[in-house]
């Protein structure tokens, strides 16, 4: 890709997290420039901020790869760079004079609550996912100065995902240790998620019972064994499909026994229920299920809780510039990420998926087993799981990136100068925003020492 003949391929890289990072990597050991433009100080994106804190060990392994390809020769890192506000999507594409441009910027917006006002009361008893999990993972940080919010005990969460699996545990966690708290008992959290609540609370002769908690509440709008925490390979055997819905069925009730959550089915949020101008609950419509249909029924039921955790999937955030259908990127080729009217513009990750979680829709990508969700929710029962995680979050990423960085090779290459043109525009941002090219100086720098 670097030989004088053909030139170099200069490409740049919206976001700089698992997709980004490993994108930039392969291109850069192609022999490749890249620019990596991420909007935050760390290039970590939801490792750092969607991966809950209690993956210790997945997360410290993930922060470690991401800064190892980011570091390789050839990659220019331009941190607190959003694309789209501090530097414009189409200006990036067509004048600065990039051979390709890759968006791996992730899915960060919340999918609405499909309720007509329902965000009308966000801060008001509903909560979005993606802000409470940020919070989350920062809880512990002094100069976190984002939205700070409270796990209440009888919460509501809308969902079916591993993502809302995730909300329940935090709630169920948080909840129970509190209330160990006010008994004078400090557990800790992480060793908590990976013993259970009930072990947890059987050293102090404590059952769940005991604590005068109602639990939280997970509402899916589909059945159990409808629930995409593990994927069913595109032409699945009947037995193969039917064993997949049985583990996503065990999968659930291991679940729901280590963190003591309750799950109601076949239930699809269908109305507000507001008091003194606050969310206090929802009515919810009940549904059927025929083949992938949800058919709504005549049947509704109101339940109220103390607020609302809406968890319903990750969606990217717009872009001005690039076109979308709906709530998604409108993607021409869903392999590549490719855009009807941007030859030079790929995607990779999140963002192709348009999902928050890595059930992804890629022909190519790694299936989520049975293994690795039960690893991913806490079930397995031991480290060895939960490191193999690492391998399949990478596995993913090294896939889609391979087939990306295949597509940039066959673009038209730069010639020296345009090359040196290029990054004479990637430095001056480097240096307004004082990063000065030693990538691990700038990210301990970035970095607070209670960061987890
Ligand atoms: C079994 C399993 C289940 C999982 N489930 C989940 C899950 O449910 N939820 C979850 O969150 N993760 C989950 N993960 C982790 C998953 O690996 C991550 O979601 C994945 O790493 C996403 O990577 P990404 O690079 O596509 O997106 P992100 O990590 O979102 O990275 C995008 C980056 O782009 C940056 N960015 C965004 N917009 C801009 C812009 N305009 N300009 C510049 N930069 C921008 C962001 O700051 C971020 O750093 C799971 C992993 C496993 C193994």
């Amino acid at each position: 890709m670097a030989n004088a003949s053909r030139g170099t391929h200069f490409v740049a890289i919206i976001g700089g997290a698992t997709a980004g990072a490993e994108v930039a990597a392969q291109l850069a050991d192609r022999g490749a420039r890249v620019a990596v433009f991420e909007q935050n100080p760390r290039p970590f994106g939801k490792i750092e901020d969607g991966l809950p804190r209690w993956h210790v060990a997945l997360r410290k392994k993930e922060y470690a790869t991401i800064s190892e390809k980011l570091a390789r020769p050839g990659i220019e890192f331009v941190p607190n760079t959003q694309v789209g506000r501090d530097v414009d999507f189409l200006e990036l594409v067509r004048e600065w004079g990039f051979s390709a441009v890759v968006l791996a910027n992730g899915a960060w917006r919340d999918r609405p609550l499909p309720i007509e006002g329902a965000d009308d009361y966000v801060g008001k008893g509903l909560i979005y996912q993606n802000p409470f999990v940020i919070w989350f993972n920062h809880a512990n940080e002094k100069s976190y100065d984002g939205p700070v919010f409270e796990p209440l005990d009888d919460a509501m969460v809308v969902g079916g995902g591993l993502a809302s699996i995730d909300v329940a545990k935090v709630l169920m966690l948080w909840t129970v240790g509190e209330k160990l708290r006010e008994r004078g008992i400090d557990e800790d959290m992480v060793e908590m998620e990976l013993k259970g609540i009930p072990r947890t609370l059987a050293k102090h002769d404590l059952k769940f019972e005991d604590l005068g908690l109602a639990g939280c509440t997970i509402f899916y709008r589909r059945r159990v064994e409808d629930m995409p925490v593990t994927e069913i390979p595109e032409g699945a055997t009947p037995e193969r499909a039917e064993k997949a819905r049985k583990a996503r069925d065990k999968l659930l009730n291991k679940a729901m026994g280590k963190y003591c959550f309750r799950f109601v089915p076949l239930s699809a949020p269908d109305g507000l229920i507001v008091e003194g101008g606050r969310l206090v609950g929802l009515r919810f419509r009940r549904t059927r299920i025929e083949g992938r249909r949800v058919i709504p029924l005549d049947e509704t039921f109101e339940r109220r809780g103390s607020c609302v955790i809406s968890s319903i999937g990750s969606i990217p955030l717009p872009m001005p510039g690039v076109p979308t259908k709906g709530e998604l990127f409108d993607f021409a080729d869903w392999e590549l990420g490719r855009l009807a009217d941007f030859p030079t513009v790929f995607a990779a990750g999140n963002i192709v998926t348009g999902k928050g979680n890595i059930v992804a829709s890629r022909k190519h990508a790694t299936q989520v087993s049975e293994a690795m969700a039960a690893a991913y929710l806490g079930l397995d029962d031991g480290a060895e799981g939960r490191e193999a995680l690492a391998d399949a979050v990478s596995a993913r990423a090294a896939e889609a990136a391979a087939a990306v960085a295949a597509g940039v090779v066959d673009l038209p290459a730069l010639e020296d100068e345009a090359v040196e043109r290029v990054l004479a525009r990637v430095r001056e941002r480097q240096a307004a925003v004082g990063y000065d090219s030693d990538l691990a100086a700038w990210i301990a720098k970035v970095t607070p020492a209670d960061f987890e």
